[in-house]
């Protein structure tokens, strides 16, 4: 009897995990050729890369490497109704862009590209002198349209894919930052109603502590907001993102007394 139900169990497992599969057989398919092209590029030799340079008569090929790991994560809001929508652009070539990881509101994670390979996540941003972020980083986009709080469920998943991806690549704390922190004005996501206190507690980015800090007269806060990774070419859009990330009560562009010492606090732990 219960060898029958270990079967059934079986059966059913494997019914639904093909019913899974088929959905997107067609574009795991591309997924696959694609990496295939670029696996014909790295077999290639005399090396050749993307930068066209051919030095082949003097091609001596080393025997010690690897393949390169990420040193940032990305979060973004996905700002779409469903997984669904946001797993068919990402599937759609024409869209051209993509994330490593979605996660859905029930805390179901969804892994789209293998964490060694550039998704088209990040776009046009600055941080600290980093000027191409999806070459070094892995984007995860939560499932949830910007205006309703993130579910328990979500929040519990990311923080486990958080600690794996952390422990995996070695990423350092700080480097654990939104779409906002890396293009202010252009992206305004993840929203106000993300708790980055929360996962700052748990190692991934930091947070202030504001008791007992005294800001010096001469403290530039601009130039604190730079030292720490912001684009401060347009300081009133560094504030906006500096405020949806750390004080998202406060939709105001200026800064002020508390601003000046949250930042403070904020900076002996950035640097
Ligand atoms: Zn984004």
């Amino acid at each position: 009897m219960k060898n029958i139900s270990l079967l059934l169990l079986f059966v059913v497992t494997s019914l639904l995990y093909s019913c899974k599969e088929s959905k997107h057989a067609a574009t795991n398919k591309v997924y696959k050729q694609q990496v295939k092209e670029y696996a014909k590029i790295l077999r290639e030799y005399p090396v050749r890369d993307s930068a066209g340079l051919k030095y082949g008569a003097d091609w001596a090929g080393t025997t010690n490497f690897s393949m390169r790991k990420p040193n940032y994560v990305i979060i973004h809001h996905t700002a779409q109704n469903g997984e669904e929508e946001t797993i068919r652009t990402f599937t759609l070539p024409r869209t051209q862009v993509s994330s490593h990881y979605v996660v859905s509101r029930d805390g179901t994670v969804h892994h789209m590209l293998n964490d060694l390979l550039r998704a088209h996540h990040a776009g046009v941003g600055r941080w600290g002198s980093i000027t191409d972020m999806n070459s070094c980083s892995i984007g995860i986009e939560l499932d949830n349209n910007g205006s309703e709080p993130f579910s328990d469920a979500l929040m519990n998943s990311l923080v486990q894919l958080l600690e794996r991806l952390k422990k995996a690549y070695n990423i350092p704390t700080s480097n654990f930052i939104g779409h906002l922190d890396w293009a202010p004005g252009r992206k305004v996501d993840p929203s106000r109603y993300f708790n980055w206190q929360l996962l700052a507690a748990k190692g991934f980015g930091h947070w202030y502590d504001t008791t007992g800090v005294t800001v010096p007269a001469d403290f530039n806060a601009i130039y604190a907001l730079k030292m720490i990774g912001y684009n401060t070419a347009k300081p009133e859009i560094a504030i906006q993102s500096y405020k949806i990330h750390f004080v998202p009560k406060d939709t105001s562009r200026v800064l002020n007394e508390t601003d000046r010492k949250i930042i403070f606090s904020l900076l002996s732990k950035y640097q």
